[in-house]
């Protein structure tokens, strides 16, 4: 059960935005897992917080959040829920944590530091483009990605095949430096060697130091029937790799649905506007729909149709992306006015209208006066 945020952050629902803020600054300090400790608790609580202050410090989300709770947040943080990938307020984090400890420290949670620990490799994203018709029947996509890899050359080490590295310079080995100031000492991870007391004295030639390569790799993604335009795919371990033996990162595919020139989308339900002639809609009929698998429905048109009426035609929409069963296609006839007549026709009509004139004059008014008009 997922905890209110209001309540996570410990603020009333009629918190003004800098009320908010400032509660999250507070428990960002308290909780974040490079004061509280590494520990698996402390991480999740620091998200928790960034996740409740991401909703509740964004109008519209928080807009969606008090309207219809963590359900309404669905389509915003994809199937997986909340991930950092989602979070936009690292500066404040940055800026919160900057002011304690002089910067830098918070990309120790974020494997970004080159440091001694290992780091968990970075989220990577990308963007895939499916049709609509995709949508209906699920889709298995290849796609390259390029991705950080340890260098096979030197392994990751970054030295050159039989060259050692040297005790680092500034730190002499220790990986950091204090400095003090009054009470505080203040100890921060020597830049030059990245903390990891020494440096390299021969680069590898094939990573330049680094100790990862980019290389391209194939993956197949599976695409869910029913998948919405925006939605995220979390492939675990496919982002860049980790260092010094850290696990990989994660792999976010976002599905662009590209929209249809047919069939517009709501929810898993399918409309479309099927022109029918006035004839048609006048003496009734079967007309020909399309539908999104290609193949077409025949739909029994009334006596008497009138234009933008909608027939429901089941189980011909989308499926739904968690449980079975489809939604429905929507066909809303438009009865088209013809616009070039012959002669003939036109007699016919005249003809028409002198014998059926009258008593379409008194539909007519009825009509009118059931609008009050
Ligand atoms: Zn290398
Ligand atoms: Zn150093």
């Amino acid at each position: 059960m997922k905890r209110d945020y209001y309540e996570v952050l410990g603020v009333a629902k009629s918190a003004s935005l800098d009320e908010i803020k400032s509660a999250y600054r507070k428990l960002a300090k308290k909780y974040h897992p490079d004061i509280a400790g590494q520990s698996k608790a402390a991480e999740e609580k620091f998200k928790e917080l960034s996740e409740a202050y991401e909703v509740l410090s964004d109008q519209k989300k928080k807009g969606q959040y008090d309207q219809f709770g963590h359900e309404g947040l669905k389509n915003t943080f994809g199937t997986e829920g909340f991930g950092w990938s989602d979070f936009t307020h690292f500066t404040d984090i940055e800026d919160i944590l900057g002011n304690v400890f002089g910067g830098g420290i918070f990309e120790t949670f974020f494997g970004k530091r080159k440091g001694q620990r290992a780091s968990r490799g970075a989220d990577l994203r990308y963007d895939l483009e499916i049709e609509l018709a995709d949508v209906a029947t699920g889709i298995e996509r290849q796609i390259m990605v390029s991705r950080r890899e340890i260098c096979p050359a030197c392994s990751g080490d970054g030295s050159e095949k039989g060259s050692n590295r040297k005790t680092c310079p500034s730190c002499n080995g220790k990986g950091e430096t204090v400095q003090s100031a009054g009470f505080f000492s203040l100890r921060r991870s020597c830049s030059q060697c990245g903390g990891i007391g020494t440096i390299i004295s021969n680069p590898c030639r094939s990573c330049r130091g680094s100790g990862a390569i980019e290389k391209k790799r194939q993956i197949t993604v599976k695409i869910p029937a029913g998948i919405e335009d925006g939605m995220r795919i979390r492939m675990t371990g496919e982002g860049d790799g980790g260092e010094r033996g850290g696990p990989p990162g994660d792999l976010y595919v976002v599905v662009r649905v590209r929209p249809h020139k047919l069939f517009l989308r709501d929810g898993d339900n399918l409309i479309c506007n099927q022109p029918i002639n006035f004839i048609q809609a006048s003496l009734g009929g079967e007309t020909e729909v399309p539908l999104i698998d290609g193949k077409k429905a025949h739909l029994k048109i009334p006596q008497g149709t009138q234009t933008h009426t909608v027939f429901r035609l089941r189980g011909n929409g989308l499926c739904h992306l968690h449980n079975s069963g489809k939604g429905d296609m929507l066909v809303r006839v438009i009865v088209v006015t013809p616009t070039k007549l012959s002669q003939e026709e036109k007699d016919l009509l005249i003809k028409f209208e002198n014998l059926h004139g009258r008593e379409e004059k008194g539909v007519i008014d009825k009509i009118k006066e059931s609008f009050g008009l």
